[in-house]
């Protein structure tokens, strides 16, 4: 449009949506959304698979049933969206090694028990190496003290359940304020509108939307921001199909892995204390691959939903899941792989990972079960508009990392789910951040107003 918006909102995931909407809210309704891909949501994003609807991205509502609400479990009773209950807990007791055996609960607990001893121990030896470093004369007493070194896990058993401790949740470890806040239960999203109907609902509010569809022309798809030039009068921004928008601010949503990558440039380039703060941060690879089969061969029942096949290689076909509790008689089974395995399998061709998934089903099940038929694998790695799944902050970091990433640069304005310092990783952290950003942006806005009446008035 030939107007200037006063805001430009790069991103239309959560927090980008939630971000518009508080600005709405409040007044500020010339904005614009520039979308790099060609629909809503970012991370949460469903995809038609076997005859249901799969969530490829965010799958969960985590943490619902604690002392405060979650607000994303709210917007879900609000607008009706359906979930099952997931009991993570009961994985531990189904796990097979690789002859197909039940590994005994007692023995189970042993190992789960060790795993979590050791990663405390680990856990504790970082914030004394911390601590030391900042030179903390009281962790040096400690440190004379004889720790024991912690054990690393060897047995496929140990590596699964590591596997399973460190890059699922680690909630034994360490308190996570997902947890603490909201609750320790968590909701598998069973919608056929998807988890991202949240957001639709979302914009409906502020958004021209009809039959299911948003048609304002203030949210623009596939415009690939590449450009941000700022200065201390506006923002230009520039896309890759060559559209240049003049705003006066922009709250930039991107996610931390396309921060690190290089596909928005900045004009003049992001200070050092922000580049390094963005560096700091991991990014988390986490893919769930969906095997449609003609018929169920495995155990079933909500104390089944996840079992875990122990391999002696880590995190190689570790960790599934039935979809019999949201979807009965899809015959959908849904192995999720990280990192390292992930870009691995994001390398190669599906049917060689079908092969692989196969071989790992019947090592469990027996070499009678049928050839799955149907594979989706899902590639956020890959995608040069997510760089990774979210945002993974080392065990200990200062609070300085957090608020280097989201402080604003100038008219810059950061959010997304890795600003959230209590919640990153989540889509509430996300759409938290969102509002959060909002909220400083606008208080921004009055500021600049107040001192240009102030200007303004006769002396
Ligand atoms: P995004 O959703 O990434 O939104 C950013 C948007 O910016 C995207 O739409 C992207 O296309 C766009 N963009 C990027 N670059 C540009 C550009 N140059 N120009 C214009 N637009 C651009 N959370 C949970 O709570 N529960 C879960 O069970 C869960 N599981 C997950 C599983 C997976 C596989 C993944 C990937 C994530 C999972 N998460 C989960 C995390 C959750 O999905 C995210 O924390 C949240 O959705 C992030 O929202 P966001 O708005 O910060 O970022």
């Amino acid at each position: 449009s030939p107007s200037r918006p006063s805001v430009i909102i790069v991103g239309a995931g959560i927090s980008g949506i939630a971000a518009a909407k508080v600005l709405a809210e409040n007044g500020i309704e010339d904005l614009v959304i520039l979308e790099a891909s060609d629909r809503v949501g970012g991370r949460i994003r469903k995809e038609s698979f076997g005859g249901v609807s799969v969530e490829l991205g965010a799958g969960w509502i985590a943490g619902v049933g604690g002392p405060q609400p979650n607000p994303v479990w709210e917007l879900g009773v609000q607008f009706g969206l359906r979930t099952c209950f997931s009991d993570y807990s009961n994985a531990r007791y189904n796990i097979y090694d690789r002859s197909g055996n039940i590994i005994p609960s007692g023995i189970a607990a042993d190992s789960y028990k060790k795993a979590v001893d050791s990663a405390i121990e680990k856990l504790r030896k970082l914030e004394e190496e911390e601590a030391t470093a900042y030179g903390d004369d009281h962790s040096n007493n400690i440190k004379n003290n004889e720790t024991k070194p912690p054990s690393t896990p060897e047995t496929p058993i140990e590596l699964a359940i590591d596997f399973i401790l460190h890059d699922f949740e680690m909630a034994e470890v360490e308190p996570i304020s997902t947890y603490v806040d909201f609750g320790e239960r968590e909701y598998f999203v069973a919608d056929e509108r998807g988890y991202d109907y949240l957001l639709y609902k979302m914009a409906e509010e502020f958004l021209f939307t009809s039959k299911g569809r948003i048609l304002d022309n203030r949210l623009k798809l596939n415009k690939v921001v590449r450009e941000l030039q700022y200065s201390k009068s506006g923002v230009t921004v520039k896309t890759e199909d060559g559209c240049v928008y003049e705003t006066n601010y922009v709250i930039l949503s991107v996610s931390i892995g396309v921060l690190q990558s290089d596909l928005l440039a900045f004009n003049p380039p992001l200070p050092g204390w922000k580049l390094q703060a963005i560096d700091k941060c991991d990014v988390m690879v986490y893919t769930k691959i969906f095997l449609k089969f003609p018929y169920k061969f495995w155990p079933s029942g909500p104390e089944k939903e996840f079992f875990i096949y122990a391999h002696e290689r880590r995190g190689y076909y570790t960790f599934w899941q039935h979809m019999e509790n949201a979807y009965p008689g899809s015959n959908i089974l849904v192995v999720t792989l990280t990192n390292g395995e992930s870009k691995r399998v994001e390398a190669q061709l599906d049917e060689e990972t079908l092969r692989e998934a196969m071989a790992a089903l019947r090592d469990m099940f027996g070499s009678n079960i049928p050839d799955a038929i149907d594979i989706l694998v899902p590639r956020w790695w890959n995608n040069r508009f997510q760089r990774g799944s979210y945002s993974n902050y080392p065990i200990i970091s200062n609070h300085k990392v957090f608020h280097d990433i989201k402080a604003p640069v100038g008219r810059i304005f950061f959010t997304g789910e890795h600003t959230s310092e209590r919640f990153n990783g989540y889509v509430h952290g996300g759409y938290l951040a969102g509002i959060d950003t909002s909220k400083a942006l606008l208080e921004e806005m009055r500021k600049e107003k107040e001192s240009q009446t102030l200007l303004l008035e006769p002396l």
